[in-house]
């Protein structure tokens, strides 16, 4: 089994090293894990939203983190497990994209995620920011989400897309049928090329599902859009978080296998 999606110390939100990490995938049996902490975010945003500091390292530990996790790699390596991969999430938004690109090219990464966590500069994802909501139409919000996350998958600057229905993550679900915003993601990651991360994180959230749900989940299988697996994980116990759950959908949906990447270049393994 894998886990494409943890995070460390640095991003100031999460807790345990590295190297943490790696033992503690070693003490749930999996054989790949991918580090892949929050990419730094641009000076844009954090002069207008000092508070957006909270979510991601800054770029001047980004080289740390790169070199933390190359030395837990070497050390899991000599210890007979499991593989390392050097992971990042990234932020992607409309703007977003050249700043990212920048980063990523300086650095050896196996893996990137490509997540949306920002709607028009509000972070939708953070339960103090949560009161923003009433603001919005929900399917309006929905519809600019997806709208956004296809930008992302477009941008080709990620190998996998994040949490691919986080929107849903407090519950705020629109009325009605969703198998548009579903069909057209799906169709738009697979003419992309880009993965979806089945993310058992949303099982902790008020949401108490998967990411992406089964009815997303089945479109982008009849898409033929490959996927991982992820806890997103922010402390070391997480690692491998509800995989049973994962394993079950994953197979009444009709996957058989996952991919992991090794510099940027995808391996198909059994699940
Ligand atoms: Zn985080
Ligand atoms: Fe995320
Ligand atoms: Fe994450
Ligand atoms: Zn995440």
């Amino acid at each position: 089994m894998i886990d494409l999606h943890t995070h460390t110390w640095r991003c100031g939100h999460a807790r345990g090293t590295a190297s943490d990490y790696v033992l503690a995938a070693a003490g749930q049996g999996i054989s790949t894990i991918a580090i892949t902490d929050h990419l730094p975010l641009p000076a844009s945003v954090l002069t207008t939203d000092p508070a957006a500091a909270q979510y991601a390292m800054p770029e001047s530990d980004l080289a740390a983190y790169v070199a933390e996790v190359i030395e837990a790699r070497e050390l899991a390596a000599r210890a007979g497990g499991p593989e390392v991969l050097l992971g990042i999430e990234a932020d992607l938004f409309p703007g977003n994209e050249g700043y990212v690109r920048d980063l990523l090219s300086r650095y050896p990464f196996d893996v990137v995620l490509g997540s949306v966590h920002f709607v028009d500069g509000w972070a939708f994802d953070d339960p103090d920011r949560r009161g923003e909501y009433a603001s919005w139409d929900v399917r309006e919000l929905w519809e600019r989400y997806f709208g956004d996350l296809i930008t992302a998958a477009v941008s080709g600057l990620a190998d996998v897309i994040g949490h691919a229905d986080l929107v849903k993550k407090f519950g705020y679900v629109p009325e009605g049928d969703l198998t548009d915003l579903y069909k057209g993601a799906a169709d738009a990651f697979a003419h992309s090329g880009v993965a979806v991360e089945v993310n058992t994180a949303g099982l902790r959230k008020p949401c108490a599902e998967l990411y992406p749900s089964m009815p997303f989940l089945k479109n982008l299988h009849a898409a033929g859009v490959p996927i991982t697996i992820g806890s997103d994980a922010h402390c070391p116990a997480e690692v491998g978080f509800a995989y049973a759950e994962a394993r079950a959908a994953l197979t009444e949906v009709g996957y058989r296998s996952a991919l992991v990447f090794h510099g940027r270049q995808a391996e198909e393994v059994p699940l």
